[in-house]
């Protein structure tokens, strides 16, 4: 059996097609007659922006428009005065437009292939797709299509480019193997998205496969096997088939109301890290937002935006939900999410350091103008403020002064907004968790962030797997400090949810609805998969459950307790 990360789940049983790379090779030559060879790459440039916006129609209606915009950027990409123009600058220098475009993109591709974080790495991946996209058209140089696939065809690539994935058919196409990418890879989000399973980074699955050969792909678990034994292939097509049933029997629920056995309504929302998101929280029937990311707007590009760029992205993630909640939460940089262009100082101890509130606090120059943009969103929906990592009463004072002046300020100048904007605290840090009776007075509402709640309580790094074991929000520790969130909220009226992972912990759910919990915020695609867990208990059943656990001793004893129910 072969190992991989598992990025889209559900398990797919075929015989492999391997795609090999186009041959791109030729021989340098000077460019002889410069403004002819200029010609050449700006028609090339054309013909494969107008190649890759088809490819993204095409792609819009199978996907969405989401992996439609992966495509769209390429073109924004090339057309970059910056990386144009330093192509056209080499071939004016005497290089022909095949070696102008591969150096400088070469150079692209190395810079972001050295970032530290994985979002920037991703570029690299569009800069290679373009590279080969404009080198295939002037060498001209067959397109592999992979339209014409036979069904049930395991695919195997070295890396799945945005531009291949668009010829998908996902009918054909049972599941998706490559040697590189990772969770958050092009690959995976467009895997994710045509609902094929993948497993990804399976080391040389190229070389090891024969075209033909028969393989199991389980994408939920991210392994691969290779020629299976008839006893395999039972096991692995009833594993198939029960996937599909669970997730065919999960349609009922959409449209349906989140409520307990007994008849005890919930809130269901997703999370998002961009407007488009709400797209798919919308088409996964969640009630709303529980967490929007801000952070990611302000990611993966070389300057901040601007307050009219977040007005329009919270206008439209708000425009979106019609109506629904959208809880906004203001920047949460620093700690595991570094933004390169802000230039913040290395840390000996990032997470606990100089990160999300505590940074927005001192940098009016970011934090106003975001603080503005939500505001006037509020005029188009539904929006609430959620203030992260929260330790102590000063700071959501100073947020809600900040916001209180602000508003004084769109006030004088006649620009809309909603005058009773609610404004939310994160508790996900043991201090705010202590004083969560004295935030709770202060704040609309709370919202528990078990990731990193779970992380400070227990004081551990979950990627250092020396000490990863002690990451489990089934830690007593943990239970009795959601517990006690929970409790100072209902003191105090205010509505609790939670958007951490662990929200949509099966096995954490009956104790969430024992505590009280209002409101669940969830991944999209586990809107359904929750709402069917939540009405499988009573309010009793689950009081009953949380009188046994609340008394054990340990996270082994309560884990042990929860395989069985
Ligand atoms: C959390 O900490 O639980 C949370 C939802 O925030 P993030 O994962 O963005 O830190
Ligand atoms: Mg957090």
């Amino acid at each position: 059996m072969l190992k991989g990360i598992g990025a889209s789940g559900g398990i797919g049983i075929g015989n492999a097609v391997i795609i090999k790379e186009e041959d791109l090779s030729y021989t340098p030559k000077k460019a002889e007659d410069i403004p002819a060879e200029l010609d050449r790459f700006r028609k090339a440039a054309a013909d494969f922006c107008a190649e890759t916006e088809t490819m993204a129609k095409k792609l819009k209606a199978s996907a969405s428009e989401n992996e439609a915009d992966i495509l769209m950027g390429h073109i924004l990409m090339i057309q970059d005065p910056y990386m144009s123009g330093e192509i056209e600058k080499q071939i004016q220098n005497g290089q022909c437009a095949e070696s102008a475009l591969e150096s400088v993109c070469d150079m692209f591709i190395s810079v972001f292939s050295s970032a530290d974080d994985e979002l920037t790495n991703q570029r690299a991946a569009d800069v290679r797709d373009i590279k080969s996209g404009i080198l295939r058209i002037l060498l001209g140089v067959e397109k592999t299509d992979i339209s014409a696939l036979p069904a049930g065809t395991i695919l195997a690539a070295k890396e799945l480019t945005p531009s291949m994935t668009a010829g998908i058919k996902r009918e054909n196409v049972s599941a998706i193997l490559t040697e590189e990418g990772g969770k958050t890879s092009h690959s995976a989000i467009l895997a994710r998205a045509l609902e094929i399973p993948a497993v990804l980074s399976v080391k040389d699955i190229c070389s090891v496969l024969e075209n033909g050969q028969q393989v199991i792909a389980d994408g939920t678990k991210g392994e691969v096997l290779l020629s299976p034994t008839d006893t395999e292939l039972k096991i692995y097509t009833k594993k198939r088939d029960v996937y599909l049933k669970e997730r065919e029997e999960l349609k009922q629920y959409i449209g349906k109301e989140t409520k307990t056995a007994d008849g005890v309504r919930l809130e269901l929302a997703g999370n998002i890290g961009t407007p488009d998101d709400a797209v798919k929280v919308m088409e996964c029937d969640g009630e709303g937002v529980g967490l929007f990311r801000t952070e990611f707007l302000f990611m993966d590009r070389e300057q901040l935006p601007t307050e009219e760029e977040q007005f329009e992205a919270y206008k439209k993630a708000a425009l979106t939900l019609k109506g629904k909640p959208l809880i906004i939460r203001t920047l949460d940089i620093g700690g595991d999410k570094d933004i390169p262009y802000m230039g913040l100082e290395k840390e000996e101890n990032p997470f606990l350091g100089f990160r999300a509130v505590r940074f927005c606090l001192q940098r009016e120059d970011i934090y106003r103008p975001q603080l503005r943009a939500i505001l006037r969103s509020s005029a188009y929906g539904n929006v609430h403020i959620m203030v992260p990592l929260v330790t102590c009463l000063e700071e959501l004072i100073s947020v809600k002064q900040e916001i209180e002046m602000l508003k004084q300020e769109l006030k004088e100048k006649n620009v809309s907004f909603n005058k009773n904007i609610k404004i939310g605290v994160m508790i996900e840090t043991p201090a705010a968790s202590l004083i969560a009776d004295l935030l709770a007075k202060e704040a609309d509402f709370f919202s528990i962030g078990t990731n990193d709640l779970t992380g400070y309580t227990m004081a551990v790094d979950r990627g250092n797997k020396n000490v990863a074991y002690l990451y489990s929000p089934f830690q007593p520790a943990v239970l009795r400090s959601i517990e006690h969130i929970i409790q100072c909220g209902k003191k105090e009226n205010i509505p609790v949810g939670m958007c951490g992972e662990a929200a949509a912990d099966p096995k954490l759910i009956p104790l969430l609805l024992a505590f009280g919990l209002d409101e669940f915020s969830v991944t999209a695609t586990s809107v359904l998969e929750t709402r069917k867990n939540i009405s499988k208990w009573t309010i009793e059943q689950a009081a009953a459950l949380k009188e046994k656990v609340m008394a054990m001793k340990t996270e082994k004893e309560v884990t042990e307790f929860l395989k069985e129910i």
